[in-house]
């Protein structure tokens, strides 16, 4: 028993890893903060001391003085609240790079401000050049009605225009754009799209969803490699000022792959990437064949998920549901993949210890994705697996049937999802769903309360991508002006301390790295975000005044403060002036 006690009292006062946190001069040192650790058995702490990209000492001011030597740095943070650093675990991280660097229609109001945004990029073209952009929603404008083929012919009668709806699963095309896709009254629906068309004439009015969009979009000159390296370049660097420390990269190709390495190896990016490959297809099979990436170029690239995406997006109707819409009686939407091509990859990726994630935004989709996966991992039993428990994700898990909502946790299905889309959403799903079938919709405490854990994203550039937005959105349930309608289960919003781990340790768990991210703990990858104000304690309107003062990647300050001046004294300046913008803002 004495024995016992001894061990626990060394376990208290030294950590659980004791060769970690032996004392010894340390490369960096932070004191004075305001650390929420997310991690249970010490919540919250004033300093952190690190050891090349590991963090070697949590707790306070006194103790960490014994880590520090003459060639320290010390980076005093004056009061600043710091987090585990933050993990976006759904975005795009090329189409938020490219969305700077193409004709962004994000946040126009009206259909006259949209077409003029369109015209002067046309008026500067060459006649037959493409236009293309992405980012517009047409929900906000009066009447909330998509923009036709006419409407673009208007202001460009010579250049082919092909401009994609914010969330991608739905894009306008002129005349001239849909004349080079051969799209005529005649051109049936491919598989998982939609033409859409005049109800008296049958002609295409311009809008294509989900695959649709293929028949003119692979006729748009393809990027080049430059054109990509430089769109992962521009998103991460947005990325690491917004305080994202890792970014789930929802999809993508092996070409994608190829560019983070590259870039890694040119020490062009520092940012942590979970990157997933799309599937069914070449690619997937390419990765069951090959078998994942786990880890490399210092704990920052890991390829080891298959992106399956099983239906559209709710905005555009695509979003394949189990009754009609309630603002279109004639349509249900649509699944985008067929069980018979889906079966054989879910089962050999149990094989080969390959998760697996699906995009199911309707609720159709997402008990058919329930359901595919519960037949894989019968068909599969633990024994067969290389991982016993695959962590299969359901990425957007939005419109689910009541019935449903207790089988996440249940197959032990994770459900990753976006914040930012149950506020963005409020403004028109009541249209498309009628207010019952809100009672599964973005039910996040439902799904915690059943035994889940939500690992949240941001879906850019479908959303902004900004975590304050994702944190107000989680904990606030209102859009961005406080607003929130009838019916919209406020419920259902999480509690400050839950919107912490959906952005951290939950994120971690779902990339099968929460041993070595996702909170501030002895032995862990120093991953850090500094915040201008205490998001888990300020009025929830001032989290959207919120920003990112610092970010530290595996013991490295790649925003904020003093880049590498290694001065004390002149990151305490930054810092200072940081805070006081933040103030101020
Ligand atoms: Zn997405």
């Amino acid at each position: 028993m004495k024995a016992l006690s001894i061990l626990l009292l060394g376990t208290l006062l030294f950590g659980s890893t004791p060769a970690a946190q032996q004392p010894g001069v340390v490369d960096l040192v932070f004191i004075n903060g305001n650390i929420y650790t997310a991690n249970d058995r010490q919540p919250h702490a004033e300093a952190v001391a690190v050891r090349g990209d590991r963090i070697v000492f949590v707790g306070s001011n006194a103790g960490v003085k014994r880590y520090q030597g003459r060639r320290t740095r010390v980076i005093d943070l004056h009061g600043a609240t710091v987090l585990p650093g933050l993990t976006d675990a759904h975005c795009h991280l090329i189409g938020i790079g490219q969305r700077e660097m193409t004709l962004n229609l994000e946040g126009i109001t009206t259909l006259e401000d949209f077409l003029a945004k369109v015209k002067a990029r046309v008026d500067q073209a060459k006649a037959g050049e493409w236009i293309t952009g992405r980012g517009w929603i047409e929900t906000f404008w009066k009447p909330p009605v998509f923009p036709t083929r006419q409407d673009l012919d208007k202001i460009a009668p010579n250049n082919p225009v092909f401009l994609t709806r914010a969330d991608g699963h739905g894009g306008v095309a002129n005349s001239a754009a849909l004349k080079i896709g051969g799209i005529t009254k005649e051109t049936k629906d491919p598989f998982g799209g939609q033409i859409l068309r005049d109800k008296e004439s049958g002609e295409a009015v311009g809008m294509l969803l989900d695959t649709a969009q293929g028949l003119v979009a692979r006729h748009i000159p393809p990027r080049t490699e430059g054109d990509v390296e430089q769109a992962v370049i521009l998103g991460v660097k947005r990325s690491i000022e917004l305080g994202w420390t890792q970014v789930q990269d929802a999809g993508g190709s092996f070409r994608d792959v190829d560019v983070f390495k590259k870039l890694y190896a040119e020490g062009k990016i520092k940012i942590r990437i979970y990157k997933a490959i799309h599937g069914p297809g070449s690619d997937s099979q390419r990765l069951l064949r090959e078998g994942p990436i786990i880890g490399a170029f210092g704990n920052r690239l890991s390829v080891r998920t298959i992106k399956v995406v099983s239906d559209g997006a709710l905005g555009s109707r695509g979003a394949a549901l189990l009754a009609p819409y309630s603002d279109a009686s004639d349509s249900k939407g649509f699944l985008r993949v067929k069980a018979e091509d889906l079966q054989p990859m879910l089962r050999e990726s149990l094989r080969k210890g390959i998760q697996v994630e699906t995009h199911a935004i309707g609720d159709y989709a997402n008990r058919f994705t329930l359901d595919e996966y519960e037949k894989a991992l019968k068909a599969v039993p633990a024994a067969k697996r290389k991982i016993r428990n695959p962590r299969w994700r359901d990425e957007h898990t939005q419109i689910v049937d009541r019935s449903d909502l207790s089988r996440y946790a249940k197959l032990g299905i994770i459900p990753s999802m976006q914040p930012s889309h149950a506020i963005g959403d409020l403004h028109f799903a009541p249209a498309r769903l009628g207010l019952a079938r809100l009672a599964g919709a973005y039910a996040w405490q439902t799904l915690i309360k059943s035994g889940a854990i939500i690992p949240g994203g941001s879906d850019a550039p479908v959303e902004r991508g900004e975590p304050m937005i994702e944190f107000y959105a989680a904990v606030a349930r209102k859009d961005m002006k406080g607003f929130s309608g009838a019916g919209w289960h406020p419920e259902e919003a999480v509690t400050r301390d839950q919107a912490l781990r959906m952005f951290t340790i939950w994120a971690a768990y779902a990339a099968f790295e929460e041993n070595v991210r996702g909170s501030i703990e002895v032995g862990k990858l120093a991953d850090l975000t500094v915040l201008s104000a205490d998001i888990m304690k300020i009025p929830e309107m001032d989290i959207l005044k919120t920003h990112c003062v610092m970010t530290v990647i595996g013991g490295e300050v790649v925003y904020g403060a003093t880049q590498g001046s290694g001065s004390a004294a002149s990151d305490m300046t930054h810092l200072r002036a940081y805070r006081w913008l933040g103030a101020r803002l």
